[in-house]
């Protein structure tokens, strides 16, 4: 890919995404594109920057230190979001270098940020990502459990969330899973709604995400799995 290439694929993203909202009767900036630079190098990823974009998604703790603080140093207003599965024994990590975790997924998970938070004063925005489609192998608590995990999370531990995530399963139809997301949200009065990649933003910015994440669309097809 080139650097036109990515600029291009970026702005026809940026418009669809307006376009989208339009449509759908959403108001001017509602929703925020997190560019998923996963798998991505720091000079693929400074290309992104360099068109103005500022929020990103890893879904890898150790890849994003490897490649985040520097260009964090450069770009000190990139918000960094974490949009895959942590562990509890990265929690440390993690807290010190992204501004939102969208996988809040286990109470052990909310403990060990809890506890971090008790311990450095300060937190990442949060994300309770939901396994809408009850996934035996798919992180995220199952819808029916999602209102008493909320609560645990916000009134119990006093954790920042901000809203919730899912990935819907490959073979469905996304928009059930992106209608189901947004009435939890609703009935728990959360504005965040993560949902939506390369293949489906539309619908889901229909359905009233307040965040996309879309890789591919702008960086090009991935070389290896992610
Ligand atoms: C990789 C990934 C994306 C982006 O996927 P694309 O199809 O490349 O847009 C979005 N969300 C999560 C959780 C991902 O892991």
């Amino acid at each position: 890919m080139t650097d036109t290439d990515r600029a291009a694929r970026l702005a026809r993203l940026r418009a669809d995404i307006a376009k989208a909202g339009e449509d759908a009767g959403r108001p001017g900036g509602a929703v925020t594109l997190v560019a998923v630079s996963k798998t991505f190098d720091a000079p693929a990823i400074r290309e992104v920057l360099g068109q103005g974009q500022r929020v990103f998604g890893e879904n890898r703790v150790q890849e994003a230190q490897a490649k985040w603080p520097d260009l964090k140093a450069e770009f000190p207003d990139v918000e960094l979001h974490l949009i895959g599965p942590l562990q509890t024994n990265k929690v440390k990590q993690a807290a010190a270098l992204f501004d939102v975790i969208e996988t809040l997924d286990r109470p052990k998970l909310a403990r060990a940020l809890a506890g971090e938070r008790d311990r450095t004063g300060a937190c990442p925005r949060l994300f309770v990502q939901v396994n809408t489609g009850e996934e035996p192998q798919k992180a995220g608590i199952p819808p029916g459990e999602a209102d008493a995990f909320l609560a645990d999370c916000r009134d119990t531990l006093g954790l920042p969330v901000e809203g919730l995530m899912c990935i819907p399963p490959q073979d469905d139809a996304p928009a059930p899973h992106f209608a189901l997301l947004r009435t939890i949200a609703e009935r728990n009065g959360l504005k965040g709604l993560s949902m939506g990649m390369s293949a489906d933003y539309a619908t889901a910015i229909a359905l009233g995400a307040s965040h996309v994440r879309v890789g591919s669309a702008i960086f090009g097809p991935r070389a290896t799995a992610g």
